[in-house]
């Protein structure tokens, strides 16, 4: 059993290493952002709601993505465990989470920050091409990564879930230690 959350900056390799993890582990990578883009795409009332906030490079309402994640954790497939990528993004999403495994019954959750500097993220960023990606939202995104998701990683350091991985490495060698790590 194995549920894993993703932390750490835009642009630090988080989504490509949470989806390669997932694979690696036969549990479902539950990404809130590709969520989000899908139901954009579908041009959902969901979608709608979120895309100008993640336009801006804002985070969208917490309800929103509260909702997301509590239904897809109590698909069938979500039992066995999960990684999530992009949630908890701040701490009132973490709270909420916490109560939520807990009405779920599902615990034992570890937190893998994968860090990055500042210079490799942006340079990553700018590489990526998505629509998000112009250079102002980027210096958003990175804001409010900075202000409302890095306290994250002192919430679990005190929780004793944090585990930190070195994002600044090559894809292969971050995959080796996330397996490490887990293993350990
Ligand atoms: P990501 O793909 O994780 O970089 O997310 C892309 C965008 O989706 C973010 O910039 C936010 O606008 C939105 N988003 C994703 N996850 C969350 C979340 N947990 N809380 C609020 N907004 C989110």
């Amino acid at each position: 059993m194995t549920r894993l959350i993703f932390l750490g900056p835009p642009g630090a390799g988080k989504g490509t290493q949470a989806k390669t993890l997932a694979a690696f582990l036969q549990i479902p990578h539950i990404s809130t952002g590709d969520i989000l883009r899908q139901a954009i795409q579908d041009q959902t009332n969901l979608g709608m709601q979120a895309q100008g906030f993640m336009d801006k490079g804002e985070l969208v309402p917490d309800k929103l993505v509260e909702d997301m994640v509590k239904e897809r954790l109590q698909q069938p497939d979500a039992i066995t465990g999960w990684i999530l990528d992009g949630f908890p993004r701040k701490v009132t999403q973490a709270e909420f989470l916490a109560e939520l495994l807990t009405s779920l019954g599902q615990g034992g959750e570890k937190v893998i920050n994968l860090d990055a500097p500042d210079e490799s993220v942006i340079t990553r960023l700018l590489g990526r091409g998505r629509k998000d990606d112009t250079e102002e939202v980027i210096r958003r995104r990175l804001e409010v990564y900075r202000d409302e998701t890095a306290p994250l990683i002192n919430y679990f350091t005190d929780r004793q879930k944090l585990l930190t991985v070195n994002g600044n490495q090559s894809q292969e060698e971050v995959f080796t230690d996330l397996k490490n790590i887990i293993a350990a």
